[in-house]
């Protein structure tokens, strides 16, 4: 499942072959993917340019020039593959058409963008750009965790009282956008902060200082997305997945990484997911 900074590294990505681009035909290949894909999509994304690709939470937002926005979510396995010859260096001949591609965007500027879904739990939506912060997707969303409006007052504030385990507030979409169990866990441990703590017993300081550390932990993680963008588009021009070193997450049983810690790396189920964490280094 990409997380937010997979669905960053997405963005960037597509950002040369997209952004100011018109799409010169848009071809739409099935009628649905988790949920039906909107009426004439292909004719309503023919002709329009791309005027700002952005992203929300795990989403990413097409703005154009129709003042409609194509909403693209990956879900678990949507794959982006962008070719043509815009890539400078990083020249792809457009490949044979797959059995999984469900859209596809032939840009005016040479690229083409495939969204490429074997399981379809991906999502594509369009809405007036106006009303997007309205969408049923997005309306009910937190701050961005890289925004301004995600600082330390912010979140204590949200904390406070709460007596669900930090992990689960964390995860709370309505706490902050796009946080995913994998960097919820790798936070935690750079805070040393048990998953099992309750949100509102943390001290305003321990509160506090989670949030440079998401944005840390985040930044890390986008910024070796960046430097594998080159590698996959060497590769076969697919975008967003990159191997991370973890210092939690999937270490069950593995040797804690703090300096001095002799613990191994625990495992625990809180709603249905994995939290990996150090029993000593985490309190
Ligand atoms: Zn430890």
């Amino acid at each position: 499942m990409p997380e937010l900074p997979e669905v960053e590294t997405v963005r960037r990505g597509l950002l040369p072959a997209m952004e100011g681009q018109v799409i010169a035909l848009a071809q739409v290949n099935r009628a649905d993917l988790r949920w039906p894909f909107p009426p004439q999509m292909a004719e309503r994304l023919t002709g329009a340019r791309v005027l700002r690709l952005r992203r929300r939470s795990k989403y990413i937002l097409a703005d154009l020039s129709t003042d409609e926005t194509l909403l693209i979510h990956l879900g678990m396995s949507g794959r982006m593959l962008i070719s043509g010859d815009l890539l400078g260096a990083f020249h792809h001949d457009h490949p044979a058409p797959q059995k999984h591609d469900h859209v596809v965007l032939t840009m005016q500027n040479g690229a083409r963008v495939t969204f490429n879904d074997a399981r379809r739990f991906g999502a594509m939506d369009m809405f007036p750009t106006a009303t997007a912060e309205a969408h049923p997707l997005l309306a009910a969303l937190g701050p961005e965790p890289l925004g301004n409006a995600f600082d330390e007052a912010y979140l204590s504030a949200r904390l406070k009282g709460r007596n669900t385990p930090i992990k689960s507030a964390l995860l709370d979409q309505h706490i902050v956008a796009g946080l995913g169990n994998i960097y919820v866990c790798e936070t935690l441990y750079r805070a040393g902060i048990s998953p099992k703590k309750k949100a509102g017993e943390l001290t305003v300081k321990r509160a506090s200082a989670l949030v440079p550390i998401i944005r840390d932990v985040l930044t890390e993680a986008i910024e070796a997305g960046g430097s594998s963008l080159r590698d996959y588009r060497q590769a076969d021009g697919e975008l967003g997945y990159f191997q991370h070193t973890f210092q939690v997450y999937g270490r069950e049983g593995e040797p804690c990484r703090t300096p001095g810690c002799t613990s191994q790396i625990d495992r625990i189920v809180q709603s249905g997911r994995s939290s990996f964490y150090c029993p000593t280094c985490q309190r």
